[in-house]
């Protein structure tokens, strides 16, 4: 899954990326789905024994434009694991409250931990993309955020967190699509909102602040991948292996029996 990573250092163009990609992947969506399967069970077992463990905090993070299926993320990759040990905390338009705080204020409180993995439907890059795309604050404020999200990230990750950024990445006529669709299925008028038609006419103003967020923050401590996603599937899949690789690599174990267990009679 390396090659959707942005390199730390290097250069990086975010229109070089293809949403429509699915890789050296070759049975298709019918076999994704299966693998996806496959994989999501791996992971509730992995989940599960890093909520036995106590030991690791899992932050992941989700970014996209309006339609980009960070939704469709929570909702398929994490299917069946244990609520217990998974939360979802999703970041909406600032209150007054968290407004007359700094940007990380809201976000630093709701990081996971031990045992846990949370995941940021959308998160405090917000603060790097739409307010610098509607100049919410001067730009001599949002310019010194990117390395403060670095330094803040840092914290997290020599703390015990294990950090990974998906940006879902998919094309402008795929959003004109997914938003049609959103307007013809009255179960999905919920989601629509007409201020997503304002936003698409900045498409490229985001594509920018989007990629001059992932050049800057993508770290070793805490890497963007910019996930294909016009495919579900593939999206799915991608974001399914990074999660499993990442589990396995941490090397769990089932906590030692609080006594000796030995000879041990339930009677
Ligand atoms: P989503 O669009 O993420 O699926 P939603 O449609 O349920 O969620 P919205 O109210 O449309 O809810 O989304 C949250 C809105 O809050 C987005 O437009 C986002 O850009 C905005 N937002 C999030 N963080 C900030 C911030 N720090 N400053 C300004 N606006 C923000
Ligand atoms: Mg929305």
């Amino acid at each position: 899954m390396k090659r959707y990573l942005v390199e730390p250092g290097k250069k990086f163009k975010l229109s070089e990326r293809n949403p429509e990609d699915t890789g050296d992947f070759e049975g298709g969506k019918k076999e994704g789905l299966k693998a996806i399967v496959e994989l999501n069970e791996k992971l509730q077992t992995l989940q599960e024994l890093l909520y036995a463990e106590g030991r690791h905090k899992v932050l992941v993070v989700l970014q996209a434009m309006d339609t980009g299926g960070k939704d469709g993320v929570i909702r398929r990759v994490f299917d069946g694991v244990n609520p217990q040990g998974v939360k979802v905390a999703g970041f909406k338009v600032p209150t007054a409250e968290e407004l007359a705080h700094d940007f990380l204020w809201r976000v630093h409180k709701v990081t996971p931990g031990n045992g846990e993995i949370v995941i940021f439907n959308r998160s405090h890059y917000e603060d790097v993309l739409v307010v610098r795309v509607h100049n919410y604050v001067p730009e001599a404020v949002w310019s010194k955020r990117y390395e403060q999200i670095n330094e803040f990230e840092k914290i997290l990750a020599e703390n015990g967190t294990t950090i990974l950024k998906f940006f879902l990445h998919i094309s402008k006529d795929e959003q004109k699509e997914r938003l049609q669709a959103r307007l013809d299925d009255p179960t999905k008028h919920w989601k629509f909102s007409l201020g997503d038609l304002e936003e698409r006419k900045l498409w490229d103003d985001y594509q920018a602040a989007y990629e001059e967020a992932l050049k800057k923050t993508s770290t070793v401590h805490a890497p963007w991948y910019v996930v294909p996603a016009n495919r579900k599937w593939y999206r799915d899949l991608v974001i399914s292996r990074v999660l499993v690789e990442t589990l396995e690599g941490m090397k769990m174990k089932y906590p030692e029996p609080r006594e000796p267990l030995d000879g041990v009679v339930v009677e």
